[in-house]
């Protein structure tokens, strides 16, 4: 009846009826058409939304993976995450809704497990690399290699969209390996196919960064170049925020972005910052690269876990460097947050209990001289 209707319409019912979720529903989905023409129907609606996308993100189980697939997977975007090793994919099942996030087994070297991968999706991430060679990988075999096989697949099957993601100074000029090989995976991911957006990370600081959490491990920092290397270090939910724009934003195909944090800093003044914040002096050992890179080919031979490599110590003599014809966060809309803004925030865990900020005294706290911390009973 009509007097049951305005009840259900009145403000305080409208939340909870099941007519209004209904018209919620329709108001917020949303028809997008890919670049090839797929219409993609998306309704918002918190953890259950309806993302209609399917994307692969390969590389998911490193740092920068889990702020990709977190965004993707909350907005309803079924996930496909290739991966290696069944531990390092644990914490990525709960970032979407039951079902939303997919698993598949994959070497970089089966090429079948790498159709199967993308074969169903509409945009393919690659986050693929590694710092150092391992004994089964060279850097090539990664950079290179690896790339050109999820390329294949990815033109092979048609997918809409392949979002490559680099390195900050990669030129194939490069003194370090590293960074060539990163260059020759850009070259090579758009030969094959050059709607390809490339994306470049500066160094990338956050809770399971390589840079803060280096600096304050506890024990002396080793550096063959006294820690004078200069970058724009970015903020790792930046650049996942930037990935996320990328799929609903066609403009981004073909594009190179280079994605670095608001200010230049050189690793020394990291150091200072990370020092000042976890209340500890570290203590920084310099050997000449001369004699570095002898000790760590010797060592990289006898033991078995990562001791740093020779590229690491060549990389530490090269400042980041800017393609001028690259965009950036700002032509995403995104405001990259500082990394003085953030320190506290993900060294905290760092400082010794002695730093442990109390509530402050009450004044007959301070007159009774209550010492203790908990009470029970
Ligand atoms: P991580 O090292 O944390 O993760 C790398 C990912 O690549 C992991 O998922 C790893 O899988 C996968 N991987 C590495 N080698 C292989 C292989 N041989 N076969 C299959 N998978 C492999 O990297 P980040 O998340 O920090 O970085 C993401 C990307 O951004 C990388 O390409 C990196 O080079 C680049 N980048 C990172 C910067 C940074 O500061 N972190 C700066 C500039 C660029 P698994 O877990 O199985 O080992």
């Amino acid at each position: 009846s009509g007097a049951a209707l305005t009840a259900q319409l009145r403000p305080s019912t409208r939340t909870s009826s099941p007519l209004s979720s209904i018209c919620q529903r329709n108001i917020n989905s949303d028809v997008r058409i890919t670049r090839t023409g797929k219409p993609i129907l998306t309704v918002a609606g918190g953890r259950s939304s309806l993302g209609g996308y399917t994307a692969t993100v390969f590389g998911a189980t490193g740092f920068l993976g889990r702020y990709i697939v977190n965004r993707l997977a909350r907005s309803g975007c079924t996930v496909v995450i290739p991966f290696r090793d069944d531990m390092a994919k644990r914490h990525l099942k709960v970032t979407g809704d039951l079902g939303r996030v997919v698993f598949l087994e994959m070497d970089l070297r089966n090429t079948a497990s790498i159709e199967e991968s993308v074969r169903h999706s509409d945009i393919v991430y690659n986050l693929i690399g590694r710092d150092y060679p391992t004994k089964n990988f060279s850097l090539s075999d990664v950079h290179v290699e690896g790339t050109e096989r999820i390329v294949e697949a990815v033109a092979k099957y048609d997918i809409d969209r392949y979002v490559h993601v680099s390195s900050h100074s990669a030129t194939l000029d490069s003194p370090s390996e590293f960074y060539r090989t990163k260059a020759q995976g850009e070259k090579i991911a758009r030969d094959i196919y050059p709607e390809t957006t490339i994306v470049r990370p500066a160094p990338m600081f956050g809770f399971e960064d390589r840079l803060m959490n280096k600096l304050a491990y506890p024990s002396n920092i080793i550096t063959s170049n006294w820690m004078q290397e200069r970058f724009w270090p970015v903020h790792a939910i930046d650049v996942g925020m930037a990935l996320e724009k990328m799929l609903h934003d066609d403009t981004t195909a073909a594009q190179t972005y280079e994605l670095y944090g608001p200010t230049e800093y050189s690793m020394a003044e990291i150091n200072e910052l990370v020092d000042k914040e976890i209340m500890k002096q570290k203590r920084n050992i310099n050997i000449p690269k001369r004699l570095m890179l002898p000790i760590l080919n010797i060592l990289n031979k006898v033991l078995w876990w990562p001791v740093g490599s020779p590229q690491e110590v060549e990389r530490e003599f090269l400042d980041q460097v800017f393609d001028p014809h690259a965009k950036s966060f700002k032509d995403l809309g995104i405001e990259p947050v500082e990394l003085k803004a953030l320190t506290y925030e993900y060294l905290k865990g760092y400082r010794s209990e002695a730093y442990y900020d109390l509530p402050p005294m009450t004044e007959k706290e301070k007159r009774e001289e209550k010492k203790y911390l908990h009470v029970i009973d």
